[in-house]
C-alpha cells in the first residue's frame, strides 16, 4: 500500500487541499481528506505503509494519448511543411519499410519515453508496419513495458495495394494475426489490443467488416481513421453515393464500438449518426493543423453526445507528443474557428485529455478516484509558468511549461522524476535512435 499526500489533488472536477490518495497494487482505493483516512485504508492500522508527502505539488490524472503512431517519431523533420501526399510519400512510405523490429522498438522508446516526460500515462499506438507478422507489434509492446507506459495497441488491418507492401495483408492474414495478439494480451493489465481497419481509403469493405466481426467476437473496440482529408469524403461519395457514416452504417460497423479518428469532414447528418449510434471520436487538433487537414466540428460533436478523447497523432505530423499541448491547441483552434473566445473551455479540454481518453479507450484511467489506475502527474506549484494561482486549471491548460512536470506515476510505479526517465536511460534511447537513423542516411541519401 502507498499513501500519497500533496498540497492539491484534482478530484471530481476541482482541486482539493489536504487530500491523500491511497494506492494498492496498481489501483487507487481511496481518495479524501488525509485526516479522515479510514483504518482499512492505512489510517492507523498496523502494517500500513508510510505516508509519502509529495509537498508543494498539484496531483492531476495522467493524460491519455488516444491516437499515435510511435514509429513516426523517428521521422520528425524529414518531410515537414509538405502537403499531405508528399509528406506521406517522402516520410512514411519511404522509411517505414526500412524499420524492422529494431527500428520499430527504437521509435516506440523515443515516442513513449518523451510522452512520459510530458505526463502521458496511457498511449494508443495505431500500428500498421506489420512486415507480414506480429514481430513489429511485439516490439512496440516490449518498448511500452520497458519504459513503463500503459499501452493500447490498435492493430491495423490494411489491404490497399497502393501502400508499401510492409503495411498490406489479406483479410484472412490480418484477422488471424490481430486475433492472435488480442488473445495473447487479453488478461495483461498493461496492454490491450483492438482491431483497427486503417481507413475507408486503405481498407476494403471486406477488411472493415472483418475488423468489426473481430471486435464483436472478442468484445473490444474498433478504431479507424475517417474523413481526415476532404478527398476521402469525395471518394466515398463517388464510389458508393453515400456520406462516410452512411457508408459505414451500410457495412454494419456503426455502433458504440466504433472509434473514429479525426472526423474532420463530417457534416451535421453524419455527426448525428455517430451520436445516435453511441460512437466515439479521437480528436488530433495539432496534427490536423500541421497537415492542413481542416477543423473538426468539436462543439457539434460534444453536443451530439459523442465520447471524445485527444491524440497527438504521429510524431512527424505534430511534431510534439504532449496531451497538455493538445488541450491548449484544441481550445485555441476551436475558438478561432468560431471567432468566439468562449467556444471551448479549459475545463472541457482537460476532461477530454484525461477522463475522456479513458472512456474512449475503455480503460479505468483519467480520474483520481477509487477503482481507477494509479496514473498520476505531479505538477510543481512553484513553477513560474503556473503563476499566479488565480485559477490553476486554466494555467495548466494555457500557460504551463513542461518544466512544471515533476513526477509521473503509472499504475503505482514512479516512472519519471525531475527530468529523468527512471525506467530506461534516456541516453540509451538516444543511442538506439541514432543507430537506426544513421543506417537510413547511408542507405537513402
Ligand atoms: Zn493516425
Amino acid at each position: 500500500m502507498k499513501i500519497i499526500k500533496a498540497d492539491k489533488i484534482w478530484v471530481d472536477g476541482a482541486f482539493r487541499d489536504g487530500y491523500a490518495v491511497v494506492i494498492q497494487g496498481d489501483t487507487i482505493t481511496w481518495v479524501g481528506p488525509a485526516a479522515e483516512r479510514p483504518r482499512e485504508q492505512g489510517g492507523t492500522a498496523p502494517g500500513s505503509g508510510p505516508v509519502e508527502d509529495w509537498g508543494r505539488v498539484a496531483l492531476v490524472p495522467g493524460t491519455v494519448n488516444a491516437h499515435n503512431h510511435s514509429f513516426q517519431s523517428l521521422l520528425r523533420g524529414i518531410a515537414d511543411d509538405e502537403p499531405f501526399f508528399s509528406w506521406r510519400d517522402q516520410a512514411l512510405y519511404r522509411f517505414a519499410p526500412r524499420l524492422g523490429p529494431e527500428g520499430v522498438y527504437a521509435g516506440a522508446l523515443l515516442a513513449f519515453g518523451e510522452m512520459l516526460g510530458y505526463g502521458v500515462t496511457t498511449v494508443n499506438d495505431f500500428f500498421y508496419v506489420h512486415d507480414g507478422g506480429n514481430d513489429n507489434a511485439e516490439a512496440v509492446i516490449r518498448a511500452a513495458r520497458d519504459v513503463g507506459i500503459r499501452l493500447v495497441l490498435t492493430r491495423t488491418m490494411y489491404d490497399w495495394s497502393g501502400a508499401p507492401a510492409s503495411f498490406v495483408e489479406t483479410v484472412e492474414q490480418a484477422s488471424r494475426r490481430c486475433r492472435d495478439l488480442i488473445d495473447k494480451y487479453r488478461s495483461d493489465p498493461w496492454v490491450r489490443v483492438y482491431p483497427a481497419p486503417h481507413s475507408p481509403h486503405a481498407a476494403s469493405p471486406e477488411m472493415i467488416r472483418a475488423g468489426w466481426r473481430l471486435a464483436e467476437e472478442t468484445d473490444t473496440y474498433f478504431h479507424m481513421h475517417v474523413a481526415e482529408g476532404r478527398y476521402e469524403v469525395e471518394q466515398i461519395k463517388q464510389r458508393y453515393g453515400l456520406s462516410p457514416m452512411a457508408w459505414l452504417e451500410s457495412l454494419g460497423v456503426l455502433g458504440p464500438r466504433l472509434v473514429v479518428v479525426h472526423g474532420v469532414w463530417l457534416d451535421d447528418e453524419d455527426i448525428g449518426r455517430m451520436g445516435a449510434a453511441g460512437a466515439a471520436l479521437v480528436y488530433n487538433p495539432a496534427s490536423n493543423m500541421f497537415l492542413g487537414d481542416g477543423i473538426t466540428r468539436l462543439p457539434e460533436m460534444l453536443q451530439a453526445g459523442l465520447r471524445v478523447a485527444l491524440g497527438t497523432d504521429g510524431g512527424c505530423s505534430n511534431n510534439r507528443t504532449s496531451i497538455f499541448d493538445e488541450m491548449r491547441t484544441c481550445s485555441l483552434l476551436q475558438k478561432v474557428a468560431r471567432l468566439d473566445g468562449a467556444a471551448m473551455t479549459a475545463e472541457t479540454v482537460f476532461h477530454l485529455g484525461t477522463a475522456g481518453g479513458g472512456e474512449v479507450l475503455g480503460l479505468p484511467v483519467g480520474r483520481i478516484a477509487p477503482g481507477y489506475r494509479a496514473d498520476l502527474v505531479a505538477l510543481d506549484l512553484a513553477d513560474i509558468s503556473l503563476y499566479p494561482h488565480h485559477n490553476l486549471l486554466k494555467n495548466i491548460v494555457y500557460s504551463m511549461s513542461p518544466t512544471a512536470i515533476r513526477r509521473v506515476m503509472v499504475g503505482g510505479r514512479l516512472v519519471w522524476a525531475d527530468g529523468e526517465l527512471l525506467t530506461f536511460p534516456l541516453a540509451r534511447i538516444r543511442r538506439l535512435v541514432e543507430q537506426v537513423t544513421a543506417r537510413w542516411r547511408e542507405a537513402v541519401v
